[in-house]
């Protein structure tokens, strides 16, 4: 397991490198772009070369871009539909050029005009981004936290949208262990965990799954809350080693999205605590 964090590009996409290096991470997740604004950065292309050299002399292993959030690829609004297919595509662009293995993104909500309705949307959107997609940069649907609407808050929901995009061979999966926890999933339970594997094997295929989210969680198990919290600190608390150490999710990147000591994000003591949990469970 290449555990990591999501980590900030200000200064440069790059930089990136840099911030994962100095926390001893082993793999990285970044946002090409602010992800509260719809407007795209423009990356110098210079930057993009030096994030793949500054890769390979850190020995960075997995290399992930996260999605925008106002990302809506469900959104019954022909405009923010649009924008957000748009901002996806260039987010997968951007992937490609700095050879991330993969692209995570939020499926969307169908804002209540219901899942067939949501779906017809979605798979049309992802048609036209999968395109874009290289062999080694893969686009990857992260599980949701359930909320209302939300399309991915189940591997039933995932499966469907693999067989209508005929499993097409770019697209993957990111599970994030607080989204599953708070969908009903306690992935701090074995057997629960093995389930959940073997489901997701049976349905999707297990070498779809490319991506790990580890992050507790300040919600109860059920809520639909999306709320995360540091490494053993929240209601999955050292149980969360029983996700870090299944022996199949060993090969994975595995980044930690967490608030950190001071609200700025994984910090060095996330990831040795991960670490910690990880080894303890193995
Ligand atoms: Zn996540
Ligand atoms: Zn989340």
């Amino acid at each position: 397991m290449q555990i990591g964090a999501h980590v900030s590009c200000s200064g440069g996409i790059h930089t990136a490198v840099d911030r994962a290096e100095a926390l001893g991470a082993e793999s990285v997740q970044l946002f090409t772009q602010s992800p509260r604004m719809w407007r795209p950065t423009n990356h110098d292309p210079a930057n993009l070369e030096r994030f793949k050299t500054r890769r390979a002399e850190a020995g960075l292993g997995g290399v992930v871009c996260h999605a925008l959030y106002l990302v809506n690829l469900a959104s019954p609004d022909e405009a923010l539909y649009a924008k957000s297919v748009s901002a996806l595509q260039n987010t997968v662009e951007v992937g490609c050029a700095i050879e991330a293995d993969a692209v995570v993104f939020h499926v969307g909500s169908h804002l209540g005009a219901g899942f067939e309705a949501g779906l017809g949307r979605v798979v049309a959107a992802l048609e036209s981004v999968l395109d874009r997609c290289s062999d080694t940069t893969w686009l990857c649907l992260e599980n949701s936290a359930g909320a209302g609407g939300t399309i991915g808050r189940s591997f039933d929901e995932l499966a469907v949208l693999f067989e209508r995009l005929g499993h097409h061979p770019r697209l993957g999966v990111c599970l994030d262990s607080c989204h599953l926890f708070v969908s009903g999933y306690d992935v701090g339970e074995r057997d629960t965990l093995d389930g959940l594997l073997a489901d997701l094997d049976a349905r999707i295929g297990f070498e779809r799954l490319r991506v790990l989210h580890v992050n507790d969680s300040k919600a109860p198990l059920g809520s639909n809350l999306d709320r995360h919290e540091n490494i053993g600190e929240g209601l999955l608390g050292e149980r969360l080693g029983v996700f870090l150490g299944h022996p199949a999710l060993q090969g994975l990147p595995a980044l930690l999205e967490v608030p950190g000591r001071e609200g700025k994000g994984p910090d060095a003591e996330e990831l040795r605590k991960a670490r910690e949990l990880r080894s303890r469970w193995l």
